[in-house]
C-alpha cells in the first residue's frame, strides 16, 4: 500500500503494509532521521516517478485517527488555497500536546464524517452596537444548542471574551496542557459551545452546528505567519465541507463580505442602522494639531468631569507628502495608493508597483510652498495635549504600554492612543473622541486604507466622534459625516474596479528576502519567468526594505486565482525558497 504522509517538511509517499487509515500519527524515516507525521491520504498508485525508490513507514503510534476526515479535508483545503504543505498546516492546528506519542492512549474513537460539499448559508448581522450584535449571538447560540448541536465562536483578539466569560476560551496563548484539555474534551463530546481566536476554527466538534464570527472585518482573522490563512474565510469552507451555518457579525463589513451580500451568496438578516452615529468633522488649518472648535468641545467636557479619548494611529515606517494650504497629497497613477516619501534622494515610491518620482518642490495642486511629510505621531499629541489640558489626568495608550497600566484607563480623564486603545477602552464609559489626524490613516500606503478608516470610527460607537483633516472633499469623510455608510461602500466598490484590486479580484503576494540584494534580484527574475502571462504589480522593494539583516522585495499578483495558479506558487514556495501570501491584510 502507498500512502502519502504529511509531516513539518512537507508532504511525501511510504510504502507500508502496517494497517494505517487517514489521520493516523506515524514515524516515518526522513533523510537521515525520523520524523512524526500524519497520514493524510491513501494511494493506489505511488503517484511519483518510477526512478524513485520509496522508503517504509517505521512505526503506526496510533491506530486511531489523531485528525478526523473532516479536519483532513479542511488542512488539504487550507494547504492548497494558502500554498502550504499539508503536513505543515496540520502541525499548526493541533496543539503541541496533541501531536505526541502520549495521545494515544487519551483518543476516543474517530467519527467518520459525512464531507458535503455543499453551499452554506452565511448571514451577516450588520450592527454598530456590539452590545445588540452579542444579543443576537445569544440566540443563535440557544437556537442552535436547542438543535442538539454545538457552537463555535470566534473573536479577533483574547479580550473580546469578557462578553461570554462562562464559556471556555481557546487562544493560540493558552498552555499547552490547557489546550490539549480543551481539545480532548471536544473530541469526547464533552463540550458544546467554545469561544476562540482564529486558531479555534481547527478544534474538533462533535456535532457543530454553527460558527460565530464576530467582527468578521478584523485583521486578526488573518495568520501573519506561514501558513497565511485567514479564520473567517476557513470558517465558510468548513460549514461548506460539514453542512453548517456561518455568522459574520460586523459593525462595518469588509469589502469582501459587502460584496458577497450584493452577489446574494451571503444573506443579510437585519437592517443596519446608522443614524444613531454622531460623527462630526472639522477641517485642520495649516499646523494645528487642535483646531479651536475642537479644544472648546474638550474643555467643555473635561469640565464637567467626562472623558475623552484623543486618536492617533501614525505608524512610524510610512512618511508622506502633504501640502499644508490645502491638503493635497500624492498617490500612484497607477495604484491609486499613497506615495511613500524617502528623504534620501528625495524621493517619493509607490509601495506596490515600484513607481517613483521626485518629491515636488511646490503643491502640483494649488501651487503653495508648503510642503511637508507627516510625522506627527502620538507622542507628539501627548505633549501638545499637556500644554492645552495642564489641569487634567492624562494617559497615553500604544502597543509599548503594559497591559495592568492600559487597563487603568478609566482613572483618566483624558486618553491619547494609537489604535490599541480599542482592547481597552470601553466608548459607553467615553464622551468625546476625537481622531486628530485623519489623513495620517487615509494616506496609508495600503489600498485598504479608506475601508480600515471607516471601519476604525465606527467602532467608537457610541460615543460622540469628531474627526480633523486637511482633506474634507474625500469620499469617504463626506459618507461618515452624512451617516451615509452603504453609498461608501458602493463608492468604494467602484473605485476598486477601476483599479483591479479586491474583492473584485484576488491578490496573491510573493516575498522574497535574502541577504544580499543581487541575490534578492537573481530570485525575483525567476519568480518573474515563473509568472509567464499572468499579471503583476512590481517588483518592488517592501515597504520594510530591510528586516533582521534581510533584503526584502515583493510583487503582487491580481487574479481570478484558478487552480492552476496554486501549482505554480506551490513549486516557487518549494523550490525558490519565497513567502507566498493569498488574500494579504498587511503589506509590510
Ligand atoms: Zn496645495
Ligand atoms: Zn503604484
Amino acid at each position: 500500500m502507498y500512502v502519502k504522509v504529511g509531516i513539518d517538511a512537507g508532504d511525501f509517499t511510504y510504502e507500508t503494509k502496517l494497517p494505517v487509515k487517514p489521520g493516523c500519527m506515524v514515524v516515518v524515516p526522513f533523510k537521515r532521521t525520523t520524523k512524526i507525521g500524519w497520514v493524510i491520504d491513501i494511494l493506489c498508485e505511488p503517484n511519483v516517478p518510477e526512478v524513485t525508490k520509496l522508503r517504509r513507514i517505521k512505526q503506526l503510534i496510533s491506530r486511531k485517527p489523531v485528525l478526523e476526515n473532516n479536519l483532513i479535508q479542511l488542512a488539504k483545503w487550507v494547504a492548497s488555497y494558502y500554498v502550504a504543505e499539508v503536513g505543515h498546516v496540520i502541525e499548526h492546528i493541533l496543539p503541541q500536546s496533541v501531536r505526541r506519542k502520549s495521545i494515544t492512549r487519551l483518543l476516543p474513537r474517530a467519527k467518520e464524517f459525512e464531507i458535503k460539499n455543499v453551499r452554506p448559508q452565511v448571514d451577516v448581522f450588520w450592527e454598530v452596537d456590539p452590545t445588540v450584535r452579542w444579543n443576537y449571538y445569544r440566540h443563535v447560540i440557544e437556537q442552535t444548542l436547542s438543535e442538539g448541536k454545538d457552537v463555535l465562536v470566534l473573536v479577533p483578539e483574547h479580550r473580546d471574551h469578557w462578553i461570554l466569560q462562562d464559556v471556555p476560551f481557546y487562544t493560540s496563548e493558552l498552555r499547552d496542557s490547557d489546550k490539549k484539555r480543551l481539545w480532548l474534551a471536544l473530541r469526547r463530546g464533552n463540550l458544546r459551545v467554545v469561544c476562540g481566536t482564529r486558531s479555534a476554527v481547527f478544534l474538533p466538534f462533535r456535532e457543530l452546528g454553527s460558527i460565530i464570527v464576530e467582527r468578521e472585518e478584523s485583521k486578526h482573522y488573518k495568520e501573519q505567519d506561514h501558513p497565511h490563512y485567514h479564520a473567517r474565510d476557513v470558517a465558510i469552507m468548513r460549514a461548506m465541507f460539514e453542512g453548517i451555518k456561518v455568522i459574520l457579525g460586523t459593525s462595518s463589513p469588509s469589502l469582501e463580505t459587502y460584496l458577497n451580500i450584493k452577489k446574494g451568496k451571503y444573506k443579510l438578516v437585519n437592517e443596519p442602522q446608522f443614524d444613531k452615529l454622531n460623527i462630526k468633522v472639522i477641517t485642520l488649518q495649516k499646523k494645528q494639531i487642535f483646531s479651536s472648535e475642537l479644544r472648546r468641545k474638550i474643555e467643555k467636557i473635561l469640565q464637567q468631569g467626562g472623558k475623552v479619548v484623543l486618536f492617533m494611529n501614525l505608524r512610524g515606517y510610512s512618511r508622506y507628502l502633504i501640502c499644508e494650504d490645502c491638503g493635497y497629497t500624492l498617490r500612484c497613477p497607477t495604484c491609486g495608493v499613497g506615495l511613500v516619501y524617502y528623504r534620501t534622494g528625495r524621493l517619493l515610491r509607490c509601495h506596490y508597483c515600484g513607481y517613483k518620482e521626485a518629491a515636488p518642490t511646490v503643491c502640483p495642486n494649488c501651487q503653495g510652498s508648503n510642503i511637508r511629510y507627516v510625522s506627527l505621531g502620538v507622542e507628539r499629541v501627548l505633549r501638545r495635549a499637556k500644554v492645552f489640558f495642564p489641569e487634567v489626568s492624562i494617559t497615553q495608550i500604544d502597543s509599548d504600554t503594559p497591559e495592568d497600566e492600559a487597563s487603568k484607563w478609566y482613572e483618566y480623564q483624558l486618553i491619547v492612543g494609537t489604535e490599541a486603545i480599542f482592547r481597552y477602552v470601553e466608548f459607553d464609559k467615553v464622551d468625546l473622541v476625537a481622531v486628530i489626524d485623519a489623513d495620517s490613516q487615509l494616506m496609508f500606503p495600503n489600498f485598504r486604507s479608506y475601508e480600515r478608516f471607516l471601519q476604525t470610527i465606527v467602532r467608537f460607537y457610541p460615543a460622540e466622534i469628531v474627526i480633523q483633516t486637511r482633506r474634507p472633499w474625500l469620499p469617504v469623510i463626506k459618507y461618515l459625516r452624512r451617516g451615509k455608510i452603504m453609498e461608501f461602500y458602493e463608492d468604494e466598490l467602484h473605485r476598486r474596479v477601476g483599479l483591479g484590486y479586491p474583492p473584485h479580484l484576488h491578490m496573491v503576494r510573493v516575498v522574497v528576502e535574502r541577504k544580499s540584494g543581487p541575490t534578492v534580484s537573481r530570485v525575483l527574475d525567476k519568480v518573474v519567468d515563473r509568472l509567464d502571462g499572468i499579471k503583476f504589480l512590481g517588483p518592488a522593494p517592501c515597504p520594510i526594505p530591510n528586516l533582521r539583516g534581510k533584503q526584502r522585495a515583493h510583487l503582487l499578483i491580481k487574479t481570478g486565482y484558478p487552480p492552476a495558479l496554486h501549482d505554480v506558487l506551490l513549486g516557487m514556495y518549494r523550490e525558490l525558497k519565497v513567502k507566498v501570501d493569498v488574500d494579504p491584510i498587511e503589506i509590510v
